[in-house]
């Protein structure tokens, strides 16, 4: 190591995704100087890099194409589409390029300081970097967000080529005549349209009887029946054993049932936080019982002055739900009272249609006895939605049956992503169904169908 004495910041991050880059804006937004440490060229962690941002970009490249390809006619138009996936490749590149760079300069006009390297924690609770040169920092605040990395299965060895995580499943150079997915969460069904839409036979096996787990169980079901029109094929209850892969073929072994066979394979079974060789035993930092960082209310770790926020700690592992983190914990430490609304973490999966939630399911709700009442309605019956020619899908409503206070908002349809926003909105300033029902929304609109289901929750929906 370096002779030269450590580098002093009031706050040092090490890993610059949502959660590290987010917490140096603000924290540099309340005067502390900040540096950060990031193992990678460019900044903005897994979701810009090799996550959020690239497959947001091919799944509104491969919608655009199956739009060409469908619905153009319907629409009076006449277009001969071919699929050229270098170019796809390209502007997905482009977008992510756009984003790290936008990350980059944020830590510029911050004034925030960018350690290249791999960090650690020593005994004494200094971070290492590691890079073209070592580095030691010293600081009144450590704050590990080093997020999460790619969960494994047993018997299922990820080659990078034939049996991929969603990082190589990104920039596939061809489309995969036959794609396993393993997996019916966010990402497995994302990346699993995406390819589906380019033109794969795609099959998504899951462990569990439902696809979304987790998420309001009617919503997963409608989804899982929207993609299946789409050409995907679910099969449910299935327990993958193994992979063999020979001749650029793989064979997944489904406990019970006969193998499935495909030229890519894509793992997509959960994350785990990323916590290897960041120096937490030596450092004091404890672990609980499933691999993530032991904090309090105010992101304190077990080590005094070490701090850890985002996919690292409890809670869902989502960039949203790290950013707020992040921001919490600089607050927090600038002596700001500062609390996240873990509750209210919306959660969108970018498929046709969108899927999103927000706050408790109706299992949630039945399972704690909360009494509750019920507002449906469906896109088919808004005329935004028929205008777009996207009439997939409904809102539901549930508002508590005696103080009408909404309590979950679950919605599949187009852009039911961004409509969720509206709900989160409601439900952060304690709303009831009534008030959803009573506020202004402008026609047309499809966040209409969310003032609808307000309405329907007392059973009196205008449009249906
Ligand atoms: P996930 O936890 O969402 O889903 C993993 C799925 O794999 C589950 O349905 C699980 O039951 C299934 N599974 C586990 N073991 C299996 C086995 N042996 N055989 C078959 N199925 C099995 O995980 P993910 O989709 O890998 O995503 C990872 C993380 O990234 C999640 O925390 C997710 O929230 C986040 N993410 C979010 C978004 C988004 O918000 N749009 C997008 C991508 C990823």
């Amino acid at each position: 190591m370096a002779e030269s004495a450590a580098r002093r910041h009031d706050v040092v991050i090490v890993g610059a995704g949502p959660g590290g880059y987010v917490a140096a804006v603000r924290g540099a937004q309340l005067g502390f100087d900040v540096a950060v440490v990031e193992k990678e060229p460019t900044l903005g962690g897994t979701c810009v890099r090799v996550g959020c941002i690239p497959s947001k970009a091919l799944l509104e490249s491969s919608f655009l194409y199956q739009e060409a390809m469908g619905s153009f006619a319907a629409h009076g138009l006449k277009a001969q589409v071919e699929l050229d996936l270098e170019a796809m490749h390209a502007r997905r590149e482009k977008v992510v390029k756009q984003n790290t760079d936008g990350v980059a300069f944020l830590m510029k006009k911050n004034g925030v300081t960018v350690y290249r390297g791999t960090g650690r924690l020593t005994a004494d609770k200094r971070v290492v970097v590691e890079g073209e040169e070592t580095l030691e920092l010293e600081a009144q605040h450590v704050v590990l967000a080093t997020g999460s990395v790619v969960a494994t299965l047993p018997g299922v060895e990820v080659d990078g080529e034939t049996v991929v995580t969603s990082t190589e499943a990104l920039t596939f150079t061809e489309v995969p005549p036959r794609l396993v997915v393993i997996g019916a969460g966010y990402i497995g069904l994302e990346l699993g349209s995406v390819w589906s839409r380019l033109g794969s036979q795609v099959t998504v096996l899951e462990y569990l009887d439902r696809i979304l787990p987790g998420m309001d169980l009617e919503t997963a079901k409608e989804a899982q029946k929207a993609l299946k029109r789409q050409g995907l094929e679910f099969r449910l209850g299935a327990k993958v054993t193994g992979v063999e892969v020979s001749g650029g073929v793989a064979k997944v072994q489904v406990e019970g049932a006969e193998p499935v066979e495909a030229e890519k394979v894509l793992v997509a079974v959960g994350r785990k936080p990323n916590t290897a060789g960041l120096g937490l035993e030596q450092a004091g930092v404890e672990l609980d019982e499933r691999g993530r960082v032991k904090v309090d209310i105010g992101f304190r770790t077990t080590a005094p002055g070490v701090y850890a926020i985002g996919d690292l700690v409890p809670g869902p592992m989502l960039a949203h739900k790290a950013e707020e983190d992040g921001v919490a914990l600089m607050e927090q430490l600038a002596g700001i009272p500062a609390a996240v609304h873990y509750d209210l973490v919306p959660g969108v999966a970018y498929t046709e249609p969108e899927v999103a939630t927000v706050g408790a399911s109706e299992e949630t709700l039945q399972e704690r006895g909360v009494p509750y009442k019920k507002g449906v309605f469906p896109f088919s019956a808004n005329g935004r939605a028929r205008a777009l020619g996207h009439t997939e899908g409904r809102v539901k409503v549930l508002a508590h049956a005696d103080t009408d206070r909404i309590l979950g908002v679950h919605a599949i349809g187009p852009r039911a992503g961004e409509l969720i926003a509206e709900a989160v909105l409601a439900m952060t300033f304690g709303a009831s169904s009534e008030d959803v029902a009573r506020t202004v929304f402008a026609h047309p609109t499809l966040s209409e169908v969310f003032k609808e289901a307000a309405l329907a929750v007392a059973g009196r929906a205008i449009h249906s």
